[in-house]
């Protein structure tokens, strides 16, 4: 059987696991996780990082930093995990979708403005497949109606977005707060964690305060207070020192990890191409303005009737492909609170998207064979 994912281990985690051990310190904020900040304020400029325990984690603490009431107004693609939604409507939110890009499904930038009223607080772009969304016209209007921009950036480790500027820049650097995920199935991962980055400075101070339980005590640890107590609102978002041991080990073989799954990506890509040149299926897009991280490869069928039928016909060859999201704004738990819109490429993508295995131990032969069953099914 072909697996939809298989995490990946370098082979440095379980040493790193024991050092963090042996340190005897190995609740949150030990040696590990300073390293894993620090790689990622240097290695992406990121003003300030702090792990987590998931990336939903890290969304929550973005919604307790922009203090968000109930009846504030969140915009954010109604294509998207859960999470991006469920932090903010923890905090009594309601959650405004949009629609995705007719040639991604990430959220239709053109579609934002007029959704905006007064009530609106907050945009939060979710780099789908670790593409970015078109972040100078989501700034642009975040600065014109005076709205934080959170990034869901669980999927966009080590990818960039250039600007009319014509600079690249990382994703996660550009809104005020950004979310990452190291899940088993992202590119770099711990099992279960998260990071919330800090681009905007007056979240700093407050955001190790929600994250300590509330309390000052990342503060009284650097000597800065004499005891520390209760200060605001928080809860438990720190992992222990033994996820961050392993995330570094990941993170020391990014450069490696992200060079194979690029490579595995572009084979599927030209392997697939034919069937695209005649309108069998749809490859993915990445802009002019983004990077892709190969975090993920997703071709779009015509319909759901098509997608079933590539999922059996790979099923059969032992081979697991899998759907993603389904519309939010259709759930079960939002679809009467939503305001009735039609919200037509989000449901396509529902329908229409197969995401293919992609791992780093996806071998060339497994790369054969999966685009092998694919291209003999259409034949
Ligand atoms: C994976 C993912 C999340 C959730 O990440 P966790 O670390 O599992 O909480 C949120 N948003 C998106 C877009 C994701 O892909």
């Amino acid at each position: 059987m072909i697996p939809f994912n298989k995490p990946f281990l370098t082979g440095k985690e379980g040493h790193y696991i024991y050092q963090a051990v042996l340190s005897g310190k190995i609740s949150g904020d030990g040696i590990f996780t300073k390293k894993c900040q620090d790689f990622f304020e240097k290695k992406y400029g990121f003003q300030k990082c702090l792990l987590t325990t998931s990336c939903t984690d890290a969304l929550e603490m973005a919604a307790l930093l922009i203090n968000i009431v109930p009846g504030d107004e969140v915009i954010m693609p109604s294509y998207t995990f859960v999470s991006t939604a469920n932090a903010f409507v923890l905090r009594g939110a309601k959650i405004v979708f949009c629609d995705s890009r007719t040639d991604h499904p990430g959220m239709d930038e053109d579609t934002i403005e007029p959704l905006i009223t007064d009530k609106t607080r907050a945009i939060v772009p979710v780099h789908y497949a670790g593409v970015a969304c078109d972040m100078d016209k989501i700034m642009d209007l975040a600065a014109r109606y005076n709205l934080y921009v959170v990034e869901d950036a669980a999927q966009a480790v080590d990818s960039y977005f250039t600007g009319k500027d014509g600079v690249a820049r990382p994703l996660g650097s550009i809104g005020h707060l950004s979310a990452f995920s190291f899940h088993e199935t992202k590119n770099i991962m711990a099992g279960e964690g998260g990071m919330l980055v800090i681009n905007d400075h007056q979240f700093l101070e407050r955001a190790e305060i929600i994250r300590e339980k509330g309390t000052n005590r990342s503060k009284f640890f650097r000597g800065e207070v004499d005891k520390y107590g209760w200060v605001d609102i928080g809860s438990s978002f720190l992992p222990s020192d033994i996820i961050a041991a392993f995330l570094y080990a990941q993170i020391e073989n990014i450069g490696d990890i992200q060079r194979r799954r690029s490579e595995i990506w572009n084979v599927y890509y030209e392997k697939l191409l034919p069937l695209a040149g005649k309108g069998i299926i749809g490859l993915p897009v990445v802009p002019d303005f983004a990077t892709n991280n190969a975090h993920m490869f997703y071709i779009t069928l015509p319909d759901l009737q098509a997608r079933t039928a590539l999922i059996a016909a790979l099923k059969s060859s032992e081979i697991s492909a899998v759907f993603h999201y389904l519309s939010l704004h259709k759930s079960p738990y939002y679809e009467s609170k939503h305001d009735g819109r039609e919200l037509p490429e989000s449901d396509r993508y529902t329908d229409c998207v197969l995401r293919l295995p992609m791992y780093y131990e996806l071998s060339d032969n497994d790369l054969d064979l999966i685009t092998g069953v694919i291209l003999n099914h259409f034949a």
